[in-house]
């Protein structure tokens, strides 16, 4: 049997989250891998689920409308990560079991309406602008702790269960590192507040170029595309807005 790409791909980034953990004088089970599966078919990120990565991420709807079902059999954990557009509501509560970028009180009401209606309660991020991009989505670091508030007291079908950011899309550490770093710390402001049923156990943060980084700086989640599954064919800049053509 020849051992697939993606499998290969998976041993190596599964030791290199293990390395970064133990550098940063951190165990590695404390660390999930999140998959952004955004491209991939069903088929191939099937080889990854079987292998017992289960966590999955997509950014467009549609996608994770259609691999919901094909990979259903095994029962993976999807989260949306993406731009949610309000007209989305309906699909996000239908297939995703958390929301990592909820970044306006608005989108927080309408998840919560939808959830009201249906006595259901959902996992949500709050997503965070640390690279100071106008371009980028997410609630500036200094509004976050007024948001992270105002969810807590309007939508408490939302369970705030920590923070997402997307770091400067950059090979420079000085640059990228203080994205991360703010994430943390912001977390860590929140935290002290103890706002009831907010918790803030969740750093979503690090992608295939950066997640060393993040996992130093306290990353409890990375979402990892480009090194297991390849490069995409399209653009970063068609799934948000700033990033690297
Ligand atoms: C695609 C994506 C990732 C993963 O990016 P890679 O560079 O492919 O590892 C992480 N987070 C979000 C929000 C994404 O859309």
């Amino acid at each position: 049997m020849t051992t697939s790409p993606v499998a290969t791909a998976l041993a190596s980034l599964t030791e290199r989250v293990g390395n970064a953990a133990k550098r940063a004088g951190r165990s590695p089970s404390d660390i999930r891998v999140l998959l952004a599966t955004k491209t991939v078919p069903a088929e191939i990120i099937r080889i990854a689920v079987e292998r017992g990565f289960r966590l999955l991420g997509e950014n467009r709807m549609q996608e994770l409308r259609d691999k919901h079902g094909p990979l259903s059999g095994f029962s993976p954990e999807w989260h949306f990560i993406g731009h949610l557009q309000s007209n989305k509501v309906p699909d996000a509560v239908r297939f995703a079991s958390c929301v990592e970028s909820v970044d306006r009180l608005e989108l927080a009401e309408r998840l919560h309406r939808r959830l009201e209606a249906q006595y259901r309660t959902l996992d949500v991020l709050v997503q965070v602008n640390t690279s100071g991009e106008t371009s980028k989505y997410g609630v500036m670091p200094n509004d976050a702790l007024a948001l992270v508030r105002r969810i807590a007291t309007s939508c408490p079908r939302l369970r705030i269960r920590g923070l997402m950011t997307l770091a400067r899309f950059s090979s420079d550490e000085m640059v990228v590192r203080p994205c991360f770093s703010i994430l943390r710390q912001t977390a860590g402001q929140i935290r002290e507040r103890a706002i009831e049923s907010v918790g803030m156990d969740v750093l979503s943060m690090g992608m295939s170029h950066d997640f060393e980084w993040a996992i130093e700086e306290g990353a409890t989640q990375v979402r990892v595309g480009t090194l297991v599954f390849g490069a995409r064919q399209f653009s970063d800049a068609h799934y948000w807005p700033g990033a690297a053509s």
